[in-house]
C-alpha cells in the first residue's frame, strides 16, 4: 500500500509552462515589469471581457489596493461574505474597515436576503458602506443581478472575489467582469497558477491605473523618486506571468478536466438520499474549481466524517469546506446577519480532490473509496 496520496488541487504545469518561464528568463525579462506581464493582462482582460487588468503578487493584494485606491479606512464597515478564505476578509482590516459578516444561502454564496438585511440596519445605525464584496464560492458566481441591484440602492461600490471562479460565468457573462471591480487569484491551487499571483480586472480606467500606481511604491512619474502617497510593492513578476499565460492556453483543457470529476462525483452521489454538492443541482456555468459535498445527517445512512475517514484510508485529501469567518478566533467582536447556514454547511461539507492533474486511476481509488461508504 504505497499508492501516492492524491492532493485536492495540485498545480497543473508541465511542458508549456517551462518554455515559457525558460523564454522569459533567457529575454532578460527578470525584473517585476516586462513584455510578459503586459501580455498576460491583457490577455486576462480579453478573456473576461473588461477592460483593463492589472497583475499582482496575489489576489489578497488586489483586494487590498481596491480598498486603498477607493479610499475605504476606519469609520467603514464592509459587508462581506462570511464562508470565504480569510484573504477577502484580512483585505478589509489592513485599511482598517469593519467587516460585516453576511451568511450564505444553500449555494454556499452570499444571501441577497441577509444583505439586504445588514445594508438596511447598517443605515439604521447611520453608517457609511463604501463597498460591498461578495465571494464565488468554489467557482460558482454570486446572484450578481440582486446582489448588484442591493449594491447601487445602498450606493455602495461591489468588489466581487472571484479568486475561485476564474472561467466560470454567469448570465453568459465571465466571472471577473462584474462589480466595480473583481479580484481574481492565481495561487497554487486555484484553477490556474502562477505559483503565486493575482489581478484586479475592472473597466475603470482610473482604478486600474491607481492600483497599477500603487503596487510599484506609488511613484510619481518623474526622473526622480518622488512619493506624493504611502504605496506597496505588490507588482506581479514577468517571469510568472509567463507561466500564467501558458496556463492560459491550457486553461479550457483544465477547466474540462475539472468538470468531468464534477459530473462523475454527481453521479456517484445522486441516488444518496440527503447528499447534495455544494452550489446546487446546476454546475453548467460553474468553473467547477472544486467539488464539495453536503450531507444530512438526519436524512443519510452516512456522515460527511464517514466519507473523510474512507478517504483517507485510501490516502486521499479532503478538506472541510471553509470555516465562516464570524466563527474564527481573529474575528471576535465583529457582528454581521448571520442564519447559521455556513455553520450548518462547515459542519456537513466535505471538499473533494478535483485537480486537472487527476488521472483516470486515481479517480478509480476515489470512487472505492466512496463507494465503501455508499454502499454500506
Ligand atoms: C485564494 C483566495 C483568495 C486569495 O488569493 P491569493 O492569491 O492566495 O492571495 C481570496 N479569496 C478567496 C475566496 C480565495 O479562495
Amino acid at each position: 500500500m504505497s499508492e501516492s496520496r492524491i492532493l485536492l488541487s495540485p498545480p497543473d504545469v508541465g511542458e508549456l509552462e517551462q518554455e515559457y518561464v525558460m523564454r522569459a528568463m533567457r529575454s532578460g525579462w527578470v525584473a517585476p515589469a516586462g513584455p510578459d506581464l503586459d501580455a498576460f493582462e491583457a490577455e486576462v482582460a480579453e478573456r473576461v471581457g473588461v477592460s483593463h487588468a492589472v497583475g499582482l503578487a496575489s489576489g489578497t493584494a488586489a483586494l487590498h489596493l481596491a480598498l486603498v485606491s477607493w479610499g475605504v479606512g476606519p469609520g467603514d464597515v464592509v459587508p462581506v461574505s462570511t464562508f470565504t478564505f480569510a484573504a477577502t476578509v484580512n483585505a478589509i482590516r489592513y485599511v482598517g474597515a469593519e467587516p460585516f459578516f453576511v451568511d450564505c444561502d444553500e449555494s454556499g454564496n452570499m444571501s441577497p436576503v441577509l444583505l439586504e438585511r445588514a445594508v438596511d440596519q447598517l443605515r439604521a445605525e447611520g453608517r457609511d458602506v463604501p463597498v460591498i464584496v461578495p465571494v464565488d464560492m468554489l467557482g460558482k458566481c454570486v446572484d450578481y443581478a440582486t446582489i448588484g441591484e442591493i449594491a447601487v440602492d445602498a450606493g455602495a461600490r461591489l468588489l466581487c472575489d472571484a479568486a475561485e471562479s476564474f472561467g466560470a460565468t454567469y448570465r453568459g457573462k465571465p466571472a471577473g467582469s462584474f462589480g466595480d471591480a473583481s479580484v481574481i487569484s492565481f495561487n497554487g491551487n486555484k484553477i490556474m497558477t502562477t505559483s503565486g499571483g493575482g489581478m484586479l480586472l475592472t473597466d475603470d480606467r482610473e482604478l486600474a491605473a491607481h492600483v497599477r500606481k500603487l503596487s510599484t511604491q506609488a511613484r510619481e512619474p518623474v526622473a526622480h523618486y518622488e512619493h506624493t502617497e504611502i504605496g506597496y510593492n505588490y507588482r506581479l513578476s514577468n517571469i510568472l506571468a509567463a507561466l500564467g499565460r501558458a496556463q492560459l492556453v491550457r486553461l479550457d483543457d483544465m477547466l474540462k478536466r475539472r468538470r468531468e470529476w464534477r459530473e462523475r462525483y454527481r453521479a456517484l452521489f445522486a441516488d444518496q438520499p440527503g447528499v447534495s454538492i455544494l452550489g446546487g443541482a446546476d454546475d453548467a456555468c460553474d468553473n467547477c474549481w472544486l467539488t464539495a459535498v453536503v450531507v444530512d445527517p438526519d436524512v443519510s445512512a452516512w456522515t460527511a466524517a464517514d466519507l473523510g475517514a474512507a478517504f483517507d484510508r485510501a490516502n486521499v485529501e479532503t478538506r472541510p469546506v471553509w470555516k465562516p469567518m464570524h466563527l474564527q478566533p481573529v474575528s471576535e467582536g465583529l457582528r454581521g446577519t448571520l442564519d447559521g447556514t455556513s455553520e450548518r454547511l462547515f459542519a456537513h461539507g466535505l471538499t473533494l480532490p478535483a485537480g486537472s492533474v487527476l488521472t483516470d486511476s486515481e479517480f478509480e481509488r476515489i470512487e472505492h473509496a466512496i463507494l465503501e461508504v455508499t454502499v454500506a
